[in-house]
Protein backbone atom coordinates (compact mmCIF):
# COMPACT_ATOMS: atom_id res chain seq x y z
CA UNK A 1 0.00 0.00 0.00
CA UNK A 2 2.35 2.63 1.17
CA UNK A 3 6.41 2.62 0.47
CA UNK A 4 8.12 1.32 4.04
CA UNK A 5 11.60 1.58 4.19
CA UNK A 6 11.74 0.17 7.42
CA UNK A 7 11.27 -3.67 6.11
CA UNK A 8 14.26 -3.87 4.76
CA UNK A 9 13.97 -6.69 1.69
CA UNK A 10 15.84 -9.94 2.90
CA UNK A 11 19.57 -9.35 2.20
CA UNK A 12 19.51 -5.49 2.57
CA UNK A 13 22.30 -4.03 4.85
CA UNK A 14 22.11 -3.85 7.79
CA UNK A 15 20.83 0.59 9.21
CA UNK A 16 24.31 1.97 10.02
CA UNK A 17 22.23 5.38 10.61
CA UNK A 18 18.54 5.55 11.30
CA UNK A 19 17.99 9.34 10.45
CA UNK A 20 14.09 8.15 10.07
CA UNK A 21 12.62 9.64 13.18
CA UNK A 22 12.88 10.52 16.84
CA UNK A 23 10.54 8.12 18.13
CA UNK A 24 13.00 5.23 16.82
CA UNK A 25 15.00 5.98 20.01
CA UNK A 26 16.01 3.01 22.08
CA UNK A 27 15.99 3.80 26.12
CA UNK A 28 19.75 4.36 27.27
CA UNK A 29 20.84 1.95 30.52
CA UNK A 30 20.73 5.14 32.47
CA UNK A 31 17.21 4.87 31.97
CA UNK A 32 16.45 1.89 31.74
CA UNK A 33 17.88 1.73 35.56
CA UNK A 34 16.18 4.94 36.20
CA UNK A 35 12.83 2.62 35.65
CA UNK A 36 13.68 -0.39 37.10
CA UNK A 37 13.80 1.57 40.73
CA UNK A 38 10.06 3.20 40.08
CA UNK A 39 7.74 3.49 42.85
CA UNK A 40 4.70 2.04 41.22
CA UNK A 41 1.43 1.74 42.03
CA UNK A 42 -2.36 1.52 40.43
CA UNK A 43 -2.37 4.65 38.37
CA UNK A 44 -5.84 4.57 37.58
CA UNK A 45 -6.37 4.79 41.15
CA UNK A 46 -4.68 7.79 41.36
CA UNK A 47 -1.86 5.55 43.44
CA UNK A 48 0.96 5.47 41.53
CA UNK A 49 3.29 8.05 43.09
CA UNK A 50 6.35 8.24 40.18
CA UNK A 51 3.16 9.26 37.97
CA UNK A 52 1.45 12.26 40.61
CA UNK A 53 5.36 13.24 40.65
CA UNK A 54 5.53 13.42 36.65
CA UNK A 55 2.09 14.84 36.74
CA UNK A 56 2.58 17.49 39.34
CA UNK A 57 6.53 18.74 37.48
CA UNK A 58 4.37 18.93 33.90
CA UNK A 59 2.01 21.40 35.54
CA UNK A 60 4.57 23.41 36.99
CA UNK A 61 6.73 23.04 33.61
CA UNK A 62 3.87 24.16 31.36
CA UNK A 63 2.52 26.64 34.24
CA UNK A 64 -1.35 24.87 34.14
CA UNK A 65 -3.20 23.37 37.10
CA UNK A 66 -3.18 20.18 36.20
CA UNK A 67 -1.45 17.05 34.20
CA UNK A 68 -2.37 13.83 32.77
CA UNK A 69 -0.70 11.00 31.97
CA UNK A 70 -1.19 9.34 28.89
CA UNK A 71 0.54 6.72 26.54
CA UNK A 72 0.87 8.53 23.48
CA UNK A 73 0.56 12.29 22.26
CA UNK A 74 -2.28 11.50 19.25
CA UNK A 75 -3.80 10.63 22.60
CA UNK A 76 -3.16 13.73 23.70
CA UNK A 77 -4.61 15.58 20.88
CA UNK A 78 -8.02 13.09 20.64
CA UNK A 79 -8.47 13.70 24.28
CA UNK A 80 -7.91 17.49 24.26
CA UNK A 81 -9.91 17.82 21.13
CA UNK A 82 -12.72 15.65 22.46
CA UNK A 83 -13.00 17.93 25.48
CA UNK A 84 -13.07 20.98 23.86
CA UNK A 85 -15.11 20.27 21.00
CA UNK A 86 -18.38 18.46 19.95
CA UNK A 87 -20.21 16.92 17.11
CA UNK A 88 -20.56 19.70 14.30
CA UNK A 89 -18.00 21.91 15.65
CA UNK A 90 -14.98 23.34 13.57
CA UNK A 91 -11.49 23.46 14.14
CA UNK A 92 -8.91 25.68 12.58
CA UNK A 93 -5.65 24.32 12.60
CA UNK A 94 -2.54 24.43 9.62
CA UNK A 95 -3.10 22.15 6.95
CA UNK A 96 -0.39 20.27 7.04
CA UNK A 97 -1.22 19.86 11.17
CA UNK A 98 -0.91 16.28 12.84
CA UNK A 99 -3.63 16.07 13.92
CA UNK A 100 -5.09 16.64 10.48
CA UNK A 101 -2.82 14.89 8.08
CA UNK A 102 -1.54 12.12 10.60
CA UNK A 103 -4.09 10.71 13.23
CA UNK A 104 -5.89 8.55 11.11
CA UNK A 105 -8.37 10.75 10.84
CA UNK A 106 -9.27 10.47 14.86
CA UNK A 107 -10.89 14.01 15.08
CA UNK A 108 -13.82 13.11 12.69
CA UNK A 109 -14.11 9.49 14.16
CA UNK A 110 -14.03 9.97 17.53
CA UNK A 111 -15.45 13.83 18.07
CA UNK A 112 -17.31 14.15 14.80
CA UNK A 113 -15.53 17.67 14.50
CA UNK A 114 -14.10 18.95 11.13
CA UNK A 115 -10.76 20.54 11.01
CA UNK A 116 -10.39 23.86 8.97
CA UNK A 117 -6.85 23.67 7.22
CA UNK A 118 -4.97 27.17 7.20
CA UNK A 119 -2.31 28.18 4.76
CA UNK A 120 0.88 29.64 5.95
CA UNK A 121 4.79 29.15 5.53
CA UNK A 122 6.96 26.16 7.52
CA UNK A 123 3.59 24.74 9.19
CA UNK A 124 2.53 27.95 10.56
CA UNK A 125 -0.54 30.52 10.05
CA UNK A 126 -0.52 34.14 10.57
CA UNK A 127 -2.50 35.93 13.40
CA UNK A 128 -3.60 37.97 10.14
CA UNK A 129 -4.98 34.28 8.14
CA UNK A 130 -6.57 33.26 11.30
CA UNK A 131 -8.36 36.17 11.74
CA UNK A 132 -9.92 36.09 8.19
CA UNK A 133 -10.41 32.59 8.60
CA UNK A 134 -12.80 33.21 11.40
CA UNK A 135 -16.83 33.23 10.65
CA UNK A 136 -19.32 35.36 12.02
CA UNK A 137 -21.79 32.52 14.26
CA UNK A 138 -24.79 31.77 12.17
CA UNK A 139 -27.36 29.08 12.11
CA UNK A 140 -26.07 27.70 9.01
CA UNK A 141 -21.94 27.75 9.75
CA UNK A 142 -20.49 25.24 11.57
CA UNK A 143 -19.54 26.18 15.46
CA UNK A 144 -15.63 26.95 15.53
CA UNK A 145 -14.97 26.14 18.67
CA UNK A 146 -10.78 25.67 18.69
CA UNK A 147 -7.52 26.76 17.39
CA UNK A 148 -4.66 24.39 17.33
CA UNK A 149 -1.21 24.91 16.89
CA UNK A 150 1.96 22.58 17.08
CA UNK A 151 5.29 23.90 18.86
CA UNK A 152 7.73 23.03 16.79
CA UNK A 153 5.92 22.50 12.84
CA UNK A 154 6.58 18.74 12.02
CA UNK A 155 5.76 18.85 8.72
CA UNK A 156 6.19 22.53 8.20
CA UNK A 157 10.25 22.07 8.89
CA UNK A 158 10.37 21.89 12.69
CA UNK A 159 10.08 25.25 12.67
CA UNK A 160 9.62 27.44 15.92
CA UNK A 161 6.72 29.52 16.35
CA UNK A 162 7.79 33.40 17.62
CA UNK A 163 6.02 33.51 21.21
CA UNK A 164 4.44 36.35 20.83
CA UNK A 165 2.61 35.39 17.61
CA UNK A 166 1.48 32.18 19.56
CA UNK A 167 0.10 34.72 22.42
CA UNK A 168 -1.41 37.07 19.49
CA UNK A 169 -3.17 33.76 18.02
CA UNK A 170 -4.19 32.75 21.45
CA UNK A 171 -5.86 35.99 22.41
CA UNK A 172 -7.78 36.58 18.76
CA UNK A 173 -9.00 32.85 19.16
CA UNK A 174 -10.18 33.81 23.06
CA UNK A 175 -11.79 37.37 21.80
CA UNK A 176 -14.35 34.66 19.50
CA UNK A 177 -14.75 32.42 22.22
CA UNK A 178 -12.75 29.93 20.58
CA UNK A 179 -10.23 27.50 22.72
CA UNK A 180 -6.84 27.28 22.17
CA UNK A 181 -4.50 24.05 22.22
CA UNK A 182 -1.07 23.31 21.38
CA UNK A 183 0.05 19.68 20.50
CA UNK A 184 3.59 20.91 22.18
CA UNK A 185 4.99 17.07 20.56
CA UNK A 186 8.39 18.98 20.51
CA UNK A 187 7.80 21.85 22.51
CA UNK A 188 11.16 21.65 24.71
CA UNK A 189 13.35 21.05 21.13
CA UNK A 190 11.53 24.91 21.01
CA UNK A 191 12.69 25.74 24.31
CA UNK A 192 16.30 24.62 23.96
CA UNK A 193 16.27 26.53 20.75
CA UNK A 194 15.15 29.75 21.42
CA UNK A 195 15.92 29.60 25.93
CA UNK A 196 11.88 30.65 25.95
CA UNK A 197 10.58 28.68 28.85
CA UNK A 198 7.76 26.57 28.32
CA UNK A 199 5.43 27.86 30.66
CA UNK A 200 5.89 31.62 28.76
CA UNK A 201 4.75 29.96 24.89
CA UNK A 202 2.16 28.31 26.33
CA UNK A 203 0.80 31.33 27.95
CA UNK A 204 -3.49 31.52 27.21
CA UNK A 205 -3.26 28.19 25.83
CA UNK A 206 -6.25 26.12 27.14
CA UNK A 207 -4.49 22.81 26.65
CA UNK A 208 -0.92 21.69 25.87
CA UNK A 209 0.94 18.33 26.06
CA UNK A 210 4.57 17.10 25.77
CA UNK A 211 5.53 14.07 23.54
CA UNK A 212 8.23 12.32 25.66
CA UNK A 213 9.09 9.31 22.81
CA UNK A 214 10.56 11.87 20.66
CA UNK A 215 13.96 13.60 21.13
CA UNK A 216 13.48 12.63 24.63
CA UNK A 217 14.13 9.08 24.09
CA UNK A 218 11.29 7.65 26.47
CA UNK A 219 9.54 4.42 25.13
CA UNK A 220 6.23 5.47 25.86
CA UNK A 221 4.44 8.30 27.31
CA UNK A 222 3.23 11.84 26.89
CA UNK A 223 1.73 14.18 29.43
CA UNK A 224 -1.69 16.58 28.70
CA UNK A 225 -1.76 19.87 30.55
CA UNK A 226 -4.58 22.53 31.50
CA UNK A 227 -6.96 23.50 34.50
CA UNK A 228 -8.14 21.01 36.87
CA UNK A 229 -11.93 20.50 35.33
CA UNK A 230 -10.00 20.54 31.68
CA UNK A 231 -7.77 17.87 33.40
CA UNK A 232 -10.99 16.05 34.98
CA UNK A 233 -12.61 15.80 32.12
CA UNK A 234 -9.71 14.36 29.99
CA UNK A 235 -9.58 11.70 32.52
CA UNK A 236 -13.25 10.96 31.92
CA UNK A 237 -12.00 9.89 28.24
CA UNK A 238 -8.80 8.39 29.22
CA UNK A 239 -11.01 5.89 31.07
CA UNK A 240 -13.34 5.15 27.98
CA UNK A 241 -10.61 5.43 25.50
CA UNK A 242 -8.69 2.58 27.81
CA UNK A 243 -6.18 4.91 28.32
CA UNK A 244 -5.99 4.71 32.38
CA UNK A 245 -3.40 2.35 33.15
CA UNK A 246 -2.00 0.69 36.25
CA UNK A 247 1.49 0.53 37.47
CA UNK A 248 2.93 3.09 34.92
CA UNK A 249 5.46 4.59 37.28
CA UNK A 250 8.10 2.46 35.53
CA UNK A 251 7.51 4.20 32.36
CA UNK A 252 6.70 7.88 34.24
CA UNK A 253 10.15 6.77 35.61
CA UNK A 254 11.72 7.13 31.63
CA UNK A 255 10.15 10.11 31.37
CA UNK A 256 11.23 12.03 34.59
CA UNK A 257 14.52 10.71 33.73
CA UNK A 258 14.31 12.08 30.37
CA UNK A 259 13.49 15.53 31.85
CA UNK A 260 16.73 15.50 34.12
CA UNK A 261 18.82 13.82 31.44
CA UNK A 262 17.76 14.55 27.85
CA UNK A 263 16.80 18.02 27.72
CA UNK A 264 19.90 19.86 27.27
CA UNK A 265 21.19 17.52 25.10
CA UNK A 266 18.42 18.47 22.53
CA UNK A 267 21.09 20.83 21.65
CA UNK A 268 23.26 18.01 20.09
CA UNK A 269 20.53 17.11 17.81
CA UNK A 270 19.96 20.80 16.70
CA UNK A 271 23.61 20.78 16.08
CA UNK A 272 23.50 17.41 14.12
CA UNK A 273 21.03 18.42 12.17
CA UNK A 274 22.64 22.23 11.16
CA UNK A 275 25.49 20.22 10.32
CA UNK A 276 23.78 17.79 8.10
CA UNK A 277 22.07 20.41 6.40
CA UNK A 278 25.08 22.34 5.61
CA UNK A 279 26.85 19.14 3.98
CA UNK A 280 23.25 19.31 1.96
CA UNK A 281 23.64 22.32 1.12
CA UNK A 282 26.76 21.35 -0.98
CA UNK A 283 25.27 18.63 -3.18
CA UNK A 284 24.06 19.75 -6.52
CA UNK A 285 20.06 19.06 -7.13
CA UNK A 286 19.41 18.66 -3.53
CA UNK A 287 17.71 22.16 -2.29
CA UNK A 288 16.46 22.76 1.47
CA UNK A 289 16.20 25.25 3.95
CA UNK A 290 18.44 25.58 7.17
CA UNK A 291 16.59 23.57 10.42
CA UNK A 292 15.39 25.30 13.16
CA UNK A 293 15.49 22.02 15.40
CA UNK A 294 16.06 18.77 14.79
CA UNK A 295 14.23 17.67 11.58
CA UNK A 296 16.05 18.44 8.37
CA UNK A 297 13.36 18.49 5.17
CA UNK A 298 14.80 18.51 1.70
CA UNK A 299 13.92 18.16 -2.23
CA UNK A 300 15.50 15.51 -4.16
CA UNK A 301 13.29 16.88 -7.28
CA UNK A 302 16.69 18.55 -8.64
CA UNK A 303 17.99 15.11 -9.33
CA UNK A 304 15.11 14.03 -11.28
CA UNK A 305 14.19 11.15 -8.91
CA UNK A 306 11.61 10.81 -6.27
CA UNK A 307 11.78 10.91 -2.67
CA UNK A 308 10.52 6.42 -2.29
CA UNK A 309 13.22 6.23 -4.85
CA UNK A 310 16.00 8.24 -2.93
CA UNK A 311 14.88 6.71 0.47
CA UNK A 312 15.16 3.52 -0.94
CA UNK A 313 18.87 3.85 -2.63
CA UNK A 314 20.14 5.40 1.03
CA UNK A 315 18.09 2.38 2.71
CA UNK A 316 20.39 0.14 0.79
CA UNK A 317 23.22 2.02 1.73
CA UNK A 318 21.97 1.38 5.38
CA UNK A 319 20.44 4.92 6.06
CA UNK A 320 17.41 5.35 7.02
CA UNK A 321 15.19 8.81 6.18
CA UNK A 322 11.54 9.32 5.55
CA UNK A 323 9.62 10.13 2.43
CA UNK A 324 7.44 13.22 3.19
CA UNK A 325 6.31 13.81 -0.53
CA UNK A 326 6.61 13.25 -3.79
CA UNK A 327 9.83 14.93 -3.79
CA UNK A 328 10.23 15.61 -0.02
CA UNK A 329 12.51 13.45 2.24
CA UNK A 330 13.02 14.07 6.34
CA UNK A 331 16.20 13.59 7.67
CA UNK A 332 15.76 13.55 11.65
CA UNK A 333 18.57 13.33 14.43
CA UNK A 334 17.80 12.11 18.10
CA UNK A 335 20.07 10.91 20.88
CA UNK A 336 20.89 7.40 18.79
CA UNK A 337 22.97 9.63 15.96
CA UNK A 338 26.26 11.40 16.69
CA UNK A 339 28.39 13.75 14.71
CA UNK A 340 30.42 10.25 13.32
CA UNK A 341 26.63 9.28 11.94
CA UNK A 342 26.09 13.01 10.36
CA UNK A 343 29.04 12.26 8.54
CA UNK A 344 28.51 8.89 7.60
CA UNK A 345 25.12 9.34 5.96
CA UNK A 346 26.21 12.58 4.02
CA UNK A 347 28.84 10.03 2.63
CA UNK A 348 26.19 8.03 1.59
CA UNK A 349 23.87 10.91 0.38
CA UNK A 350 26.48 12.41 -1.80
CA UNK A 351 27.17 8.72 -3.45
CA UNK A 352 23.76 8.17 -4.02
CA UNK A 353 22.60 11.82 -5.49
CA UNK A 354 25.92 10.85 -7.47
CA UNK A 355 24.24 7.92 -8.62
CA UNK A 356 21.07 9.62 -9.62
CA UNK A 357 22.61 13.01 -11.75
CA UNK A 358 24.89 10.28 -13.51
CA UNK A 359 21.63 8.23 -14.38
CA UNK A 360 20.26 11.64 -15.29
CA UNK A 361 23.34 12.34 -18.18
CA UNK A 362 22.88 9.03 -19.36
CA UNK A 363 18.85 9.07 -20.17
CA UNK A 364 19.96 12.05 -21.90
CA UNK A 365 22.55 11.10 -23.90
CA UNK A 366 20.75 7.37 -24.91
C1 LIG B 1 4.51 12.53 16.91
C2 LIG B 1 3.55 13.63 16.88
C3 LIG B 1 2.26 13.46 17.40
C4 LIG B 1 1.74 12.13 17.91
O1 LIG B 1 2.45 11.63 18.98
P1 LIG B 1 2.52 10.04 19.23
O2 LIG B 1 3.19 9.96 20.55
O3 LIG B 1 3.31 9.48 18.09
O4 LIG B 1 1.13 9.53 19.24
C5 LIG B 1 1.41 14.54 17.39
N1 LIG B 1 1.82 15.74 16.92
C6 LIG B 1 3.04 15.94 16.40
C7 LIG B 1 3.41 17.29 15.91
C8 LIG B 1 3.94 14.89 16.35
O5 LIG B 1 5.15 15.09 15.82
Amino acid sequence: MTYTPLRPAPGAPPVRVNLYSDTQTRPTPAMKAAMMEAEMGDEQSGLDPTVNALCDRMAALMGTEAAVFLPSGTMCNQIAIRVHCTQGDAILAHRTAHILTSEGGGVGALTGAQIMGLDGEGGQFAPETLEAAIWQPSRNAPPLTLVSVEQTANLGGGTIWNTNTLHRVADIAHAHGMKTHMDGARLLNATVATGIAPHEMTAGYDSVWLDFTKGLGAPLGAVLCGTTDFIDRAWRWKQRLGGALRQAGMNAASCLHALDHHVERLADDHANASALARGLQQIEGITLDAPETNLVFFSVEGLHTTAPAFAKALRDRGILVSVMGPHRVRACTHLDVDASGIDLALTEIRAAAAHFADRKIHATVA
